[in-house]
Parts: C-alpha cells; sequence; structure tokens
C-alpha cells in the first residue's frame, strides 16, 4: 500500500484522516494549523486569532529575524493582543542562560511565537515547553526539520542535546520569506532531507538485524515532495517558490514523521551521528557550520558506506574491543561514561558476534531488496548537493580530513543506535576502507 502521488499527505494529516501505509489506520498530527504559502502577508493575525493562544503574547526574535519578519509580525498581532517583544541579539545560542532569558522576558505572557529558524524555534520552544504554555513559529529559513518536532536542541554544560519539548500548535510559513533565506540555509535544509535516504537505510538495517521497530509511513509522507529536490536543486537557489515550496513541506513532513514515530529514527542515523560528533568535538575558533551543512556531507560518507557494503557479501563480525577506558580516552571521563551507557548495548561478545553473523547472512538479501528502493546513490546525491552549490566533502565545510575520519569512526559511541558505522567497525573495516 502507498499514498497516492495525488493525494496531500500534509492536507489529510491536518484533517486527521491521513492512512498509515502500513496500517490503515487514520492518522493526524498534534498541531493545530500548518500554513504554508507563497505569501502570509496581510494574514498573520488570522493565523494567530485562530490558534487563541490568548491575550499576550511574546514574540521571540533576533535582531536578523526581526528585520525579516518579526517586526511584521509584531505589527500585525498588536492591535489584538499585548506584545511582549523579545529581540535577542545576532547569532544567538540555543542554550540554558538564553532558554532563561526568554522565560524572564516572557513571565507575563500566555504564549510565546517564535519568529526565525533553527535557534529561535528551539528557545522558544524550550521556553514554553517548560513554563506549560503553548507556541507557534513563524519560519525565516528552509534550514532544517525542528519546525514540526517535539524536541529541542538545546546546549546544557557545552553539550548539545536533544530535549523533550512541546509540539507548535501553529506552523507558519511564508515562501517569499523563505526564498529570501540566506542560501547556506536553503542548502542546509537540502542536506537535513538528503539524509532521509542514508536514515532510512540504517534503519532498515537496524530492523532486519535486531529487530527494533521500522515505520513506513514517515517515508510514505516524503514521496510526493522529493523528486522535486532531487530533479532541480538549482531551483532552490534561484527564488523558485515551488522549489521552496518542495523543501519546506519535506522538512515540515520529516519533522511529523518523526513526531509519529516518537522519536528520530527516520530522519536521524549514521549521518547524525558524525554530526553530532563535529557538533561535540567542536573548539571555539573552528568552522561555524550549519547543522544542514554537516549533516549534507556526513550523508555522501554514509551513502558510500552503505553502498560499499551492501555491494558486498554479508559481513562477520568480530567482537568488540573498545571498553569503557577507551570511550574515557578519548572523550574525557565524563563523556566517556555516557558514552557507555549508550554504547555498551551494542557492544559484541564472541557468542553475540556468531549469531548476529548468521542473523546478517539470513537477512542479507530481503536487507539488500529493501535498501535498494530506498537508497539514493552517493554520485546523486552529491551531484544534487553540487548543483545547489552546497557542500559534498568534510574540506567543504571546513574539516580536515583527519578530523572527519575521526569522527566517522567514533561516531557510533555517541548512542544506542545501530547504524552502518557499527557493521562496519564490527566487520572490521570502517576505519580500514571508510576513515583512515
Ligand atoms: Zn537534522
Amino acid at each position: 500500500m502507498r499514498t497516492s502521488r495525488t493525494s496531500d499527505p500534509l492536507a489529510e494529516l491536518l484533517r486527521g484522516d491521513w492512512a498509515d501505509p502500513e496500517t490503515g489506520a487514520a492518522t493526524g498530527v498534534g498541531i493545530a494549523a500548518i500554513a504554508i504559502e507563497e505569501s502570509l502577508r496581510g494574514k498573520e493575525a488570522d493565523l494567530v486569532a485562530a490558534l487563541g493562544l490568548g491575550r499576550r503574547l511574546a514574540v521571540v526574535s533576533d535582531v536578523v529575524t526581526h528585520d525579516v519578519l518579526g517586526a511584521r509580525i509584531e505589527t500585525a498581532v498588536a492591535p489584538h493582543a499585548r506584545i511582549d517583544r523579545i529581540v535577542l541579539p545576532r547569532d544567538p545560542h540555543a542554550d540554558m542562560p538564553t532558554v532563561e532569558v526568554v522565560r524572564a522576558q516572557s513571565a507575563d505572557a500566555d504564549a510565546l511565537i517564535a519568529v526565525g529558524s533553527g535557534t529561535i524555534n528551539d528557545l522558544a520552544k524550550f521556553a514554553a515547553a517548560r513554563d506549560g504554555k503553548p507556541y507557534a513559529v513563524f519560519a525565516t529559513a528552509p534550514s532544517m526539520n525542528g519546525y514540526t518536532s517535539a524536541n529541542a536542541a538545546i546546549t546544557v554544560g557545552g553539550h548539545k542535546k536533544t530535549l523533550p519539548a512541546t509540539l507548535a500548535r501553529g506552523v507558519f510559513i511564508d515562501l517569499a520569506v523563505l526564498a529570501a533565506a540566506p542560501p547556506r540555509m536553503i542548502r542546509a535544509g537540502l542536506g537535513d532531507s538528503l539524509c532521509r535516504a542514508t536514515a532510512q537505510v540504517d534503519w532498515l538495517l537496524s530492523h532486519h538485524l535486531l529487530g527494533t521497530a521500522y515505520r513506513a509511513a514517515p517515508f510514505a509522507l516524503l514521496e510526493r515532495d522529493e523528486p522535486a529536490l532531487l530533479d532541480a536543486p538549482e531551483a532552490l537557489l534561484a527564488g523558485d517558490l515551488d522549489a521552496i515550496r518542495a523543501l519546506a513541506r519535506t522538512l515540515v513532513l520529516s519533522g511529523i514523521g518523526m513526531t509519529l514515530c516518537g522519536g528520530s529514527y527516520p530522519a536521524s542515523q549514521g549521518e547524525h551521528l558524525i554530526s553530532h560528533y563535529l557538533d561535540m568535538r567542536a573548539c571555539a575558533d573552528g568552522p561555524e557550520n550549519l547543522h544542514g551543512e554537516q549533516v549534507a556531507v556526513a550523508t555522501m560518507t554514509m551513502a558510500r558506506i552503505q553502498e560499499a557494503m551492501l555491494d558486498g557479501p554479508a559481513p562477520v563480525l568480530r567482537t568488540t574491543s573498545i571498553d569503557l577506558r577507551g570511550l574515557q580516552e578519548h572523550f574525557g571521563d565524563e563523556v566517556g561514561t555516557a558514552c557507555w551507557h549508550d554504547f555498551a548495548p551494542k557492544r559484541l561478545d564472541a557468542a553475540r558476534a556468531a549469531a548476529l553473523t548468521e542473523r546478517a547472512a539470513e537477512q542479507w538479501e530481503a536487507l539488500r531488496r529493501r535498501a535498494a528502493a530506498a537508497r539514493i546513490s552517493a554520485d546523486r546525491l552529491a551531484s544534487v548537493m553540487r548543483r545547489a552549490g552546497g557542500p559534498v566533502s568534510a574540506a567543504d565545510i571546513g574539516v580536515d580530513a583527519a578530523t572527519w575520519a575521526g569522527a566517522v569512526r567514533h561516531a557510533r559511541f555517541l548512542r544506542d543506535r545501530f547504524t552502518f558505522l557499527d557493521l562496519a567497525d564490527d566487520a572490521g573495516v570502517l576505519s580500514t576502507r571508510f576513515a583512515h
């Protein structure tokens, strides 16, 4: 069962009658309104009013997004509600001190309205969740898939964490605003979309080898819009509103897919672990990359690993040699211990290595078949990203080859998620073939 290309899954989800491709169950999403239109000018007040957010609203932006859209939202909503205007300095960080600034300045508000992209959305989403208030978001860039997810990426004590927050009550996307976003942010959004392919193949691996629950629903949601991104990526940078619409819908539906699954499985696997590792190890004077830029390059790496492994015979897996001490030496005591907690369930002793080798042999053909239907070749991914002018190699994002190889080798220790990084390392080929 596949969703028809002619129906609109987003409209159906908002009505609560999208048919889950596996169960047929009518499926909705806990977001009252999602508007994606060529222009929302003149409609802002009505969109906000329909959400019933209350009489006093905190509008959260930074000096850049305030100029781009925040001032317009404040002016539009002011006749209908009391506005607390929160304008953060340029390049704010989604960290706890800034969350506390937003909470303090929105203390008297009934709800928060974010006007921005990743950082502002995460700050407002997390601050709203902390105070048990609703929030809505007006997007300013198609740079990541967090507008419709219930989690927020917040830096706590120097470490970026994915923390439970709240779903937006309304997600409002003015395509003319998004089309005028900085090109790097548009390319980053493309990167955070292309990883659908590698995340799906990693999830299938875990499903076939470990029996991890897998869902087709999040991928069915994305089928309709993906061809536009793959076939004409340069249109994204040419101000083509239909192309920007496909990207915005992809990001919105990707976030909804995560929400449906109760986890980031469909949109965050090996490629996100590599990006996450770079975030953790980034030094203050390192390159300031956007999430989607790192994910774009990591997606190419994962696609090559997946292709090479799947083109070969079923792997023979070996016992895991790294131990708590080894992780502490690499990551430091505190982070190393936390990694051990997540990684230990994936460790293979001799018996598990033998059992998993047997399982891989049994499942290899079935996995290959399903991966073939899901994957996009590494060459095509690179070509798509190149046509959009985006990064395809570590050097393109200012990361030297040794650092990149280190990220590929160590990313699997960060989480319990089992991906092709684990399979390659357990087969003894990760560092020799893919990360040297
Ligand atoms: Zn992402």
